[in-house]
Order: C-alpha cells, then structure tokens, then sequence
C-alpha cells in the first residue's frame, strides 16, 4: 500500500477534535455539523457571480467588477465566504501553519464543488505559487498544500511547476482593486504543460480576483483550453 494512503487510512483510525467545535470526529476533518453549517449559505444569502464566486447585489446575474474588466477565468468555485467562524480554518493553516488544515479545506472545496456543479474532466489543478517573502515566513505554501489535499480527493492530477512567479509582487494587503490589478500583471509565467487542457487554479483566499486573473492569464497564453478557480475562501 503506498505510504500516503496508508498514512490517511492509519488518521482515519485516529480520533482528532473538528478544529471548530472540538467534537471529536475520525481523521483530519470537520465534523459533519460543522461542514454542513459551512458549506450551505447562510439562510437569505444571494447567489454567488459565477464567474468570480462574489455575492451578487439581487437581481443582476454578474457582478460590476467582472463585467467592467473581463476576466480571463471562466469560473469560481468558492467553498465559504471569508468571514467568522470558517475563516479561522484559513489563520490555522496560514498564520499558525497547521498543515492538518490543508487536507480540511481541500475537502471543503470538493464538497463546494459536489454542491455547484462538475469541473471538466481529466482538469489539471495548479497551485497559485507564493511568493518568496511568504514562502519563507511560513516555510510552505498554503495553496499548494491545499491543491495536494484536493488532488488525493478529487483523483485529478497536479501540476507542479507549471505556473511560475516572474517577479516579488508588492504586498497587496490593503490595496484597493485597481492598484491590486496593477501589481499582478504579468506576475506569472506557464513552464509549458497545459496545451489543450483545462486548468483549475488553486488558492486559499480571493480577495479581488487580480492574482487568480494573472495566473489565468498566463495558463490561457500558454495554450490552456480554459481556466476555472477553486478557492477555499472569498471574500465578501
Ligand atoms: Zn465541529
Ligand atoms: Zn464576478
């Protein structure tokens, strides 16, 4: 048996605590209140721009940003908004760098996507590359142990190194949306590898959408048939 299965069957057999609530659930992974309570929107809640997975204003089937400047992937999937209590999974994996996460939000965004609809088949998922200042804060990246966690799910091959950093970005924290743009053109480049197929970039967290669009970006040029995103979170 390959060492990976045998390590996720061996903490299947392990109880953990749902990093939510603390019940006690078997493996790394919410319990089934919690992943519920997540993955259903709140009661009221609009439908989501399907293009860029933002909560639309009622009534409009897109949302302004996406229809001002087009954007280069086709669609968002986005398991839960950005917001207490599951942007905590986000810190733990992020700021307290607990990798037990990533396996949790990996699972979270196949469970969105079983709710949203089908990817294409046979995609490539690609992890959005960190920069690296980050890289060396954290000593990982957060998207590709998601992508990791989402390729043992799904059974969708992973592309390692096909989307590569061209540059540092500046840091994008607190930027409005046109400055973010400005900062993410041309930050990535395609190793080669994507000619017809079709691509699913993942990220922890969209904020405005201006990094997934670069690497979108980058993925089409590059000879991807198309792009979907697959993030963990969105901000609202
Ligand atoms: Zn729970
Ligand atoms: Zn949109």
């Amino acid at each position: 048996m390959p060492l990976q299965r045998l390590g996720r069957l061996l903490l299947s057999r392990i109880g953990c605590d749902c990093p939510l609530c603390g019940a006690r659930v078997a493996g790394a992974r919410l319990c089934p209140g919690c992943e519920a309570d997540i993955l259903a929107a709140e009661p009221g809640a609009p439908p989501r721009c399907p293009r860029c997975a933002l909560r639309l204003v009622r009534g409009t089937a897109c949302c302004a940003a996406c229809l001002g400047v087009p954007r280069s992937f086709a669609r968002t999937v986005a398991a839960f908004d950005y917001q207490p209590p599951a942007d905590a999974l986000i810190l733990m994996l992020k700021a307290q760098r607990r990798l037990s996460m990533a396996p949790v939000l990996a699972r979270l965004i196949a469970a969105a996507i079983a709710r949203d609809g089908p990817l294409p088949p046979d995609v490539l998922l690609v992890p959005v590359p960190a920069g690296r200042a980050s890289l060396r804060r954290r000593g990982m990246n957060p998207a590709a142990e998601i992508a990791r966690g989402l390729a043992a799910e799904l059974a969708l091959p992973l592309g390692r190194g096909v989307l590569l950093r061209r540059r540092e970005a500046p840091r994008q924290t607190g930027k409005n949306r046109q400055a973010r743009r400005r900062g993410a053109v041309g930050l990535f480049a395609c190793a080669g590898g994507v000619q017809g197929r079709h691509v699913a970039v993942v990220d922890d967290v969209m904020t405005t959408g201006s990094t997934a669009d670069a690497a979108a970006g980058a993925l089409l040029a590059a000879g991807a048939a198309g792009v979907t995103v697959l993030v963990a979170a969105r901000t609202p």
